[in-house]
């Protein structure tokens, strides 16, 4: 039995951060598995809201989680940057991902000062920013891209479907640029290894609804992984597939 149960958070925990409905049973397998001793980490792309705006709302609902068992593409970028030693960043992203930066003591800076460029989803992005983040790029500044999400769902100002994601539009600047990103989401390895915590991969167990980010980052890592709903991808074979966390509960609690 695993130790450790890392969860995504968008399509598993919650329909989608912007409204955070918790799914059926979210609640009722936290508990046990915390009851019973198991560690719990959410684990999710989202950089568009900050680590303590996610937990914020999934704790009023009524999940039993910790501001510490919250793992944020945001915050993790936040983090690694902080470790490079930088402080100024030139921030594309709605609110979120600056409030991460901000909390970690880094400055969002929009000048020439910048020592990093940072790229969340900007549902409000100008061709402007955009163009001023790749002059920086051009410049030498390094590219980190918080997340790794390609299109995400969500809902924007009556608007409701699929959004770019974050790796389009830092691809953009690659593209434009000639330099690499730097990814921080899964499928990178760094969000998992900071929910992990020296944890041996092996004891810990991946729950996503996305094959590519969830399953396959997890198993490179040597983690089991379950694969929650309908969406499949070509060669990625997760340990477990379930609709949902009702299944995943009678699994594990028959
Ligand atoms: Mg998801």
């Amino acid at each position: 039995m695993w130790r450790h149960f890392l969860f995504d958070i968008e399509g598993v925990i919650c329909d989608d951060m912007d409204n955070a409905n918790l799914k059926e049973m979210a609640v009722k397998l936290l508990e046990r598995l915390k009851r019973e001793g198991k560690r719990v980490s959410l684990v999710s792309n989202v950089s568009r809201k900050s680590r303590r705006f996610v937990f914020e709302t999934l704790k009023l609902k009524g999940l039993p989680i910790e501001l510490e068992e919250v793992f944020t593409a945001g915050y993790v970028a936040a983090k690694y940057i902080r470790d490079l030693g930088f402080k100024r960043c030139f921030v594309i992203s709605e609110g979120g991902l600056r409030e991460d930066l901000l909390e970690l003591g880094l400055e969002p800076v929009d000048d020439e000062s910048a020592e990093v460029v940072v790229i969340g989803t900007d549902r409000g992005l100008t061709y402007q920013r955009l163009n001023y983040a790749m002059r920086l790029v051009i410049k030498g500044r390094k590219l980190v891209c918080a997340g790794a999400s390609t299109i995400f769902k969500g809902s924007y100002l009556g608007d409701a479907g699929y959004f770019m994601g974050e790796s389009s539009i830092a691809e953009a600047i690659k593209h434009a640029t000639k330099k690499e990103v730097e990814y921080v989401g899964k499928p990178h390895p760094r969000i998992f290894m900071e929910a992990l915590n020296g944890e041996e991969p092996s004891n810990a167990v991946m729950i996503g609804d996305r094959p590519i980010p969830d399953v396959m980052g997890a198993k490179s890592l040597g983690m089991s992984t379950v694969l929650v709903g309908g969406e499949r991808a070509l060669g990625i074979k997760p340990d477990l597939v379930v609709s949902g966390l009702r299944e995943l509960y009678e699994y594990l609690y028959p």
